[in-house]
Parts: structure tokens; sequence; C-alpha cells
């Protein structure tokens, strides 16, 4: 069980030189958190719309799990001896010696609703999708955090391996539509029985040969033998090249499997890699497991996009009835690192169309009521209300790029009338204050 309080936070140095209008470092964001600011969102708009169009168009329906859940729900769901449960779990233990966590992953929380909510009674498979933040106290770097956000896509309720490959279909035509290029990884990791046959003989081969693994493989090689296959230092990844491989282990069900998967997207022209040294971090995967890697670039993040693959155990395991289930999570903090190093440009989240610019007390009045009818028409409108000087209102209407401003003043106001001003041109026009909508959909569909 993970320990109270382990990530416990250092004792803050005090702060000596604190800049007045700074905010203490005690205070700003916690190491391995982000804020997401305004100039980023319309990253996430755009991936979010992605995603709900796909989910739409392969008939996902949304679900949101809460983000504290038992502990135990992913000690027995992603498995004991993994990295996430053994060391970046933030866990907290309640006064009642209740033990919970911040969801490190989506997958155990949604196969845990599906049970719960008597899923298993509808028509099958279920097909849920879920985006949100996920928590893993893991050491942060570029493309690591300690919340970040998936996106994931579970189909629980079927073992035919045409979902597999129907999954990948729905992974690489997202990919494919927000113009990212990736290398999809493929392998299979069996069923249990297979892999136990498997592990025995990768125990036996690693052993002879434990003085060359790192520390982490010496201790993978009692607790997770499959790991040492994806391990990164250099010395391992020259014995990974000699070791059994799962695909020779593999019983005739589960080679079956696989070969059908591939057989799919052969057919549906879906490029892949066979890779045998796939495992992925957590226990409750069998058969097809996958990842999507971004295609090689000079820059920094090599880091999978995302993953995911079969998962026929886990209802079982979490105690309900045995259900096979396959989905994949996407990694969206470094989709859109990949996006901005691809330079790939997103639209803007929504540009103003127009500014209200406004003078004296009586202008501000008619403003007011005016930016309502102009939203209620679904013109985009911006305003300075607050502000008395037009000079600083035209200004900010440049800054914002808008085409035209509407320009109400004390004299507009006694005649009925209004300007309005085209941004680029410097010419201003007076109209009739009661035809200013329709001028200005006029203005704004010929412009
Ligand atoms: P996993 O199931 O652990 O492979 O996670 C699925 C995807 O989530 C990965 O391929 C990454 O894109 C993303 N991911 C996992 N851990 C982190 C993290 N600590 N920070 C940012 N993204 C992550």
């Amino acid at each position: 069980m993970p320990k109270k309080g382990k990530f416990k936070f250092k004792k803050e140095k005090e702060v000596k030189k604190v800049k007045v209008e700074v905010l203490p470092k005690v205070l700003q964001t916690l190491r391995g958190f982000k804020d997401i600011l305004p100039t980023e969102q319309k990253y996430w708009y755009y991936l979010k719309d992605k995603i709900q169009k796909i989910s739409n168009e392969y008939n996902f329906l949304p679900i949101d799990t809460p983000l504290l859940e038992a502990t135990n729900l992913f000690i027995r769901g992603v498995g004991k001896q993994t990295d996430i449960v053994e060391k970046e779990m933030f866990s907290f233990l309640l006064d009642d010696n209740e033990n919970i966590s911040l969801r490190p992953e989506p997958t155990a929380a949604v196969a845990r609703a599906y049970l719960q909510h008597g899923m298993i009674n509808q028509p099958q498979p279920v097909k849920l999708y879920l985006v949100g933040p996920m928590f893993r106290y893991d050491r942060p770097q570029s493309g690591r955090q300690r919340q970040f956000h998936q996106a994931s896509f579970e189909v629980l309720g079927d073992g035919h391996p045409v979902i597999d490959a129907q999954l990948l279909i729905i992974a690489y035509n997202f990919f494919q539509e927000i113009g990212l290029e990736i290398d999809i990884q493929i392998n299979s990791l069996g069923c249990l029985a297979c892999r136990a046959e498997y592990k025995k003989n990768l125990i036996n081969f690693f052993r002879l040969k434990r003085k060359f693994l790192c520390e982490d493989c010496k201790r993978r090689l009692v607790k997770n033998p499959l790991r040492i296959l994806d391990c990164k230092e250099e010395k391992c990844q020259e014995l990974q090249k000699e070791a059994p491989q799962i695909i020779d282990w593999l019983c005739e069900e589960c080679k079956g499997h696989f070969i059908k998967v591939l057989e799919y997207l052969d057919e549906s022209e879906i490029p892949y890699n066979l890779n045998s040294f796939l495992v992925r971090g957590l226990d409750y995967y069998t058969k097809t497991v996958f990842e999507f890697w971004p295609v090689k670039t000079n820059q920094k993040s090599q880091n999978a996009l995302g993953g995911g693959g079969r998962y026929d155990n886990l209802t079982e395991v979490l105690g309900g009835r045995s259900v096979p289930a396959a989905g994949f999570g996407l990694g969206l903090e470094r989709i859109i690192l990949q996006l901005k190093e691809r330079d790939i440009k997103v639209p803007e989240i929504e540009e103003p169309q127009i500014f209200l610019a406004q003078l004296g007390e009586s202008a501000r009045r008619k403003a007011l009521t005016l930016f309502e009818l102009l939203k209620q028409e679904k013109i985009k409108v911006v305003e300075s209300f607050s502000k008395d000087s037009l000079k600083n209102q035209l200004d900010l209407a440049n800054k914002l790029g808008v085409k035209f401003s509407l320009i109400l003043g004390q004299k507009e106001v006694l005649d009925g009338t209004i300007l309005i001003r085209d941004m680029e041109a410097g010419i201003q026009e007076i109209i009739n204050y009661n035809k200013v909508v329709e001028e200005v959909k006029k203005k704004l569909g010929s412009s």
C-alpha cells in the first residue's frame, strides 16, 4: 500500500528577495503542475473538439468519473508491482484509515463505473470516452508532468480482434486529422497462460546476465520481468536484443487473435511496426498492446503520444464478471508539444469581430444595451466600457485586430446615429442607429 504522505512537500527555504508584485515561490504552482493560460487554451479547445467529433463519429458515449478513487482500485486494476502503483500515486489516508488516490490513469475507473452501474446488462460492447486530468508522482520534465490530461477511449464487453483494429483506426484517423504523423508500435502480450510460460523463459534468460543489468532491472527481474524489455539503459538494451520474444510463446488463441488484428489493419491500410519490446507499464493488459510514437523529429519529445491495448481480465480482477475489453489513452500535453514543435497552426478560439467604443456617460449607457443587442445577433463584440478616452479604446481595438469599430459619442446619441470605422482604412461612416445591426452584418459579410 502506498504510504500516507509520501509526497509531502519539502520544507521550503525562506524566499529572500521577494519582489513586491511577484507571488512568493511557496505559493506558486506545485512542481509538475501547470496553469493552462488563456493563450494556450486554443490548443485545448481544438483537441477537445476533435476528440468529441471522432467520439461522435464512432459512437462513443461520454463518461466522467471522480478524480479520487479507492487506492485499491488501482492496486488491483493497474497492478501492485507496477511503477504507477509502487511509486507514482498521490495517495491520502483519511481519518478512518480509508486509503484514496488521485487517479493515475482512466481505464480502471471506467471499468469500475461499467461494473458499478450495470452497463454489463446493456447491449455490448459499451463504448465510452473520457477526457480529464490524471496524476502521477513522477520526476517532472518536458512532456512529463504530475498532473496531465488524457483522452481515453474504451470498448467494454467485446473480445473480437476487430475491436482492437478499429481502436487503432480511430487513433490513426485522429492523428491524421490534427496533422501529426505517428508510428503505431504494436505487440501482443498474450493471455495469462502463455505469458506465464514466456515470463519463466525471460527470467531464466536475464538471470544468467543479471550482473549486466541496471539496478532497476535487477529489481524488475524479481518483480516485473517484462519491464526489462522496455528499459532505456544502454546496457539493458543490448541484452534485450537477444532476449526471447513473446510472439514465439503465444498460444494458438492469442496468436490467432493477433494475426486477425494485423490483417484488419492491413485491409484498412493502417501502417504499423511490430515491436516485441513493447510491454506497456500496466498489469491489466492482455493480448494486443500498442503505442503511438511521434515520427522522429530533431526535437526533444520522443515520448509516446498515447497507448493502449486489450484488457480482458480487468473486470474480473476488480471483482466483477469477466468481460473482454480494449481501449487507448492519448496524452494531450504531449500532443500539444508536438503540434507546437511542428508549427501546426490551430484556430483561435473565437476572434472578436467588432469593437464597441463609447464617449460620455449617455453613450456608455446606450452602448451597454447595444452590446446585448449585437450579442443576441451572434456578433462577437468586445468593449472597454470603463474607459473614458476614445484613443485608448481604439488602440485596444487595433491590438485585438478587429476589422470594424462602432463609435458612440454624445452627439451620435442625440442624433440617433452611430459611427462605424474601418480600422485598416481609417475611414468612418455615419449610420442610422436603428440600422446598426443590419449595417454591421453587411460589413462583416462583405469583409
Ligand atoms: P500510459 O497509459 O502510461 O502509457 O499513458 C498514456 C499516455 O499518457 C502516454 O502515452 C503519454 O502521452 C501520456 N502520459 C503518461 N504519463 C504522463 C505524464 N506524467 N505527463 C504527461 N503525459 C503523460
